[in-house]
């Protein structure tokens, strides 16, 4: 494949942005090669600067799970576009889109609409820590949560208690209020929980972790929290950024039965334009300005054209059959994956839950950060490219999610599946 426009690009944005991308790990880094530059897509599809054409697993990150540029969606931003694209004053737009939202989340008894997941999440946290009038945070290893300074934190080696910051530039006075315990580990809560007696505003947690490549819960880990959270006046929070309207309509709370007290919603709603969104039960949201006094603004919060491009995605994802569908995908593409990776002797460990799937290079079971960070991640980059090579575009890093969208075909599963094939024989 020809990739000079893509390379020209790159060595331009270089010289302009840092490392040449406006998110990191759009750099390619982990792989090693320059990032392609995209032109257009549509569907299942995406196609480069220079005009070759890949099947999309990156689906923006989590957002596109219509495929891209889908009529409907399209037709409801033409028609809300004239009208006019901010005006910094509420409109009708924001009540459709939160009345949705409570719809599918029932513990969101109140939302508010912000710009990004990384404004949702920094925001909850405020809430949770306005409401408890507590300072402290619990975290877990290997969890993404946007990039607010109290998040950047990861567990210190061994027996470390307090945060360490993992980005320059993160006080560490902050970083000390984040606790952080290995996902999937019950044990480790409840030892915080009692070293830090009504110390601990929250526990966040992505209730199926994306950010360390797929990782469902362990059995009975979300009840777990719940439990010590009720027991401890510690506030649930889940960040469903990505599993919000993902795994099933009303995300991981829907698909396990479990109610959090705050929620984090984002990529999805926005339908593909800039959306963020948080919430809970009512006598915490009511501690959100102007009605209480935990101060949280934005001046293109609720934003007409996103608001716009949420419901639209919201109407057509309503449809119940819509998640059986994709978890039809999903474990067909999961089950081959392995069926193919064990007939070469490729050691792998394949976790999918509906609309969301990782190939670790590693015999597994991976289960945390711990476990994730045995895959042999040199693997992954040859495969990785090896997949780009026959026209699969999979995330450039073994610990993120492949994005299972409703516009791919069977078709499209089966040249995946056949292009794993060829690659596993090369890697
Ligand atoms: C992507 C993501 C965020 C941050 O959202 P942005 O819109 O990128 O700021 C937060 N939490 C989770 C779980 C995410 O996957």
């Amino acid at each position: 494949m020809n990739r000079k426009r893509s390379i020209a690009l790159y060595r331009r944005a270089l010289q302009l942005i840092p490392g040449g991308v406006n998110s990191p790990v759009r750099a390619f880094k982990a792989i090693g090669i320059p990032p392609l530059f995209i032109d257009r897509a549509k569907g299942s599809k995406i196609w480069d600067v220079d005009g070759n054409a890949y099947i999309d697993y990156v689906g923006s990150w989590g957002p596109m799970i219509m495929g891209h540029a889908h009529p409907k969606i399209l037709t409801a931003l033409k028609k809300t576009a004239p009208k006019g694209t901010s005006f910094g004053a509420p409109t009708s737009l924001e009540i459709e889109l939160a009345n949705e939202v409570r719809k599918a989340f029932p513990s969101m008894e109140m939302v508010r609409m912000v710009s990004s997941g990384t404004e949702a999440v920094m925001s909850a946290i405020r809430v949770a820590r306005g409401y408890t009038g507590r300072d402290k945070i619990l975290k877990f290893e290997g969890c993404y949560h946007g990039h607010g300074d109290s998040l950047l934190v990861k567990a210190g080696s061994g027996a470390a208690t307090f945060g360490i910051p993992n980005s320059f530039g993160v006080p560490e006075d902050l970083a000390r209020h984040t606790l952080t315990a290995p996902y999937n580990d019950l044990e480790r809560v409840r030892i915080l929980a009692n070293q830090f007696p009504e110390q601990i505003a929250c526990i966040i947690v992505e209730p199926i972790a994306g950010n360390m490549g797929a990782i469902p819960p362990g059995k009975g880990f979300l009840e777990g929290l719940r439990r010590i959270c009720d027991e401890r006046g510690i506030v649930l929070l889940f960040d469903e950024v990505i599993t919000g309207f993902r795994v099933a309509y009303g995300g991981a709370q829907e698909l396990y039965g479990i109610q959090a007290d705050l929620t984090c919603l984002g990529k999805i709603i926005g339908g593909g334009l800039p959306v963020g969104a948080y919430g809970g039960m009512e006598k915490m949201m009511e501690k959100v300005a102007p009605v209480g006094g935990v101060y949280q603004a934005g001046t293109l919060s609720g934003n007409p054209m996103a608001m716009a491009a949420g419901i639209a995605t919201l109407e057509i994802l309503k449809t119940k059959k819509v998640y059986k569908d994709l978890e039809k995908k999903t474990v067909y593409l999961a089950e081959r994956i392995c069926e193919s990776a064990d007939e070469r002797s490729v050691p792998v460990a394949v976790n999918q839950v509906t609309g969301m799937l990782t190939l670790f290079f590693t015999e597994g079971p991976v289960r945390d950060y711990a476990t994730a960070k045995k895959s042999d991640t040199k693997r992954f980059a040859r495969f990785f490219i090896e997949m780009m090579e026959q026209g699969i575009y999979l995330p450039p890093s073994q610990f993120e999610a492949w994005f299972i969208s409703l516009a791919h075909t069977q078709k499209d599963l089966d040249k995946t599946i056949e292009a794993c094939n060829t690659a596993f024989k090369k890697i």
